[in-house]
């Protein structure tokens, strides 16, 4: 009996041993991050699942396991990695912008001073869509109509009202406005039960297949006066939809004009340097790869990922771009 004890605490202790002795074989702590995203028609929610594939095809190695999150959008993202709740986050980049300078969302709370800036992913554009039974076929056109501007907690509601602002009009006292989150919306307007809604995302997406696909006919409007938008605002680029994403669209026009802003990766000052750093490592190393994981992706080059970001860049984002001298 005393032998078999002796035994097994020999064993014990020998495994304990080899688990000591073996780093990198495996490793004896898993760190855990999530990444928040938006709705599941977006491209944030892919685009959270494609960078989360990177870094956990070498868990072994780092010792990282990403999960993602599907959210109400960039400024709950944003939010959430600030107290703790997420570690990354998926933020529009004029989002990331107002969160530093701590204006619009960030007035009352002042600059978000830990916001650190990763990379920046595809480019988005501001859409309003509305049901071609709506009669809606200009900007003008939403007086009196049901239209969702969205959710507080989303990048696209200030968006929205920024295209409307530009346009002298007014969600609070021009028509009906609904504070549905994105992926509610376009079955809303396929039932008739809303007419138009705004929405800022890549292309091509769920949400505008899933609006345009349906018995209900849906067209783009085009937002006028951006270039107002963009010299106001440093955030905002002139852009243009086109429409060969989205075959079921009623338009006849080959590109609709609007504004646009940047998809960026961010995170907290507090995420430690060697998580950050083996994210970036991952992406980029293996890039051809990740840009054929969505098709927003299209012509995305390495240095592009380096444009449109205003908070600090995360020092293990820095640690990598220095290394292979993309700063
Ligand atoms: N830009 C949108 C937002 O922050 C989300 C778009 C997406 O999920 O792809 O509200």
């Amino acid at each position: 009996m005393k032998k078999l004890l002796m035994l097994t605490v020999a064993v014990l202790f020998g495994f304990t041993l080899m688990l000591g002795a073996a780093p990198g074989d495996v490793q004896a702590k898993t760190t855990f991050v999530t990444i928040g995203t938006g709705g599941i028609t977006g491209v944030y929610y892919p685009t959270g699942g494609a960078i989360a594939k990177m870094v956990n095809a070498k868990r072994k190695e780092y010792g990282i396991r990403a999960t993602v999150e599907s959210t109400g959008g960039s400024v709950f993202n944003i939010n959430a990695i600030m107290s703790g709740d997420l570690e990354f986050g998926v933020a529009q980049s004029d989002r990331q912008y107002q969160a530093v300078e701590g204006i619009a969302d960030w007035k009352d709370k002042g600059p978000q001073k830990d916001l650190r800036a990763v990379f920046s992913i595809h480019a988005e554009t501001v859409d309003l869509i509305a049901s071609v039974d709506s009669g809606i076929k200009s900007i003008q056109d939403l007086k009196g109509k049901r239209v969702n501007v969205g959710n507080v907690g989303s990048g696209y509601r200030q968006n929205a009202i920024d295209a409307l602002e530009a346009n002298g009009l007014n969600f609070e006292s021009d028509f009906h406005a609904e504070s549905l989150k994105a992926a509610e919306a376009p079955g809303l307007i396929q039932d008739g039960r809303i007419d138009a809604a705004f929405y800022t995302v890549g292309h091509p997406s769920g949400y505008y297949k899933e609006a345009t696909a349906g018995k209900t006919k849906v067209r783009f409007i085009s937002i006028p006066n951006a270039d107002k938008l963009v010299a106001k605002f440093p955030y905002y680029a002139s852009a243009k939809t086109l429409m060969s994403n989205y075959p079921g669209a009623a338009n006849e026009e080959e590109a609709v004009e609007t504004f646009g802003v940047k998809a960026t990766f961010v995170t907290s000052a507090k995420v430690p340097d060697d998580v950050v750093y083996a994210i970036v490592k991952e992406v980029f190393e293996n890039f051809d790869k990740f840009v054929k994981l969505h098709p927003a992706y299209k012509g995305l080059t390495k240095e592009d990922m380096l444009k449109g970001l205003s908070a600090p860049i995360h020092p293990g984002a820095m640690k990598y771009y220095k290394e292979v001298g993309l700063k």
